[in-house]
C-alpha cells in the first residue's frame, strides 16, 4: 500500500510543518526539532525540499555532517 502521509525526501518543507527533524552526530549530540520551528528559526524557504535541508545540516558543536538525519511524523 502506498504511503502518502510519511515525510519523503522530495517533500518541500511546507508540506510537513508538523513533522520532526531528528539528527544525530558522531560527537554524541542528538537533537529533535519540530520541523516548523526549525524552518522559522533558520528562515528556510517553504519550497526547500527535505533532502536539500538534510544535505545542509552541520553540527553546531563539532561542525561535522550528521551520521544520521531524517524527518519523521513523530519525535
Ligand atoms: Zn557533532
Amino acid at each position: 500500500m502506498a504511503d502518502y502521509i510519511s515525510p519523503k525526501p522530495v517533500d518541500p518543507f511546507a508540506y510537513q510543518p508538523h513533522a520532526f527533524l531528528r539528527i544525530s552526530c558522531r560527537c554524541g549530540r542528538k537533537e529533535i526539532y519540530p520541523l516548523g520551528d526549525f524552518a522559522r528559526v533558520h528562515s528556510l524557504p517553504g519550497e526547500l525540499k527535505l533532502y536539500q535541508l538534510i544535505k545542509r545540516l552541520r553540527c553546531v558543536i563539532c561542525m561535522e555532517r550528521p551520521v544520521s538525519a531524517n524527518v519523521w511524523r513523530y519525535p
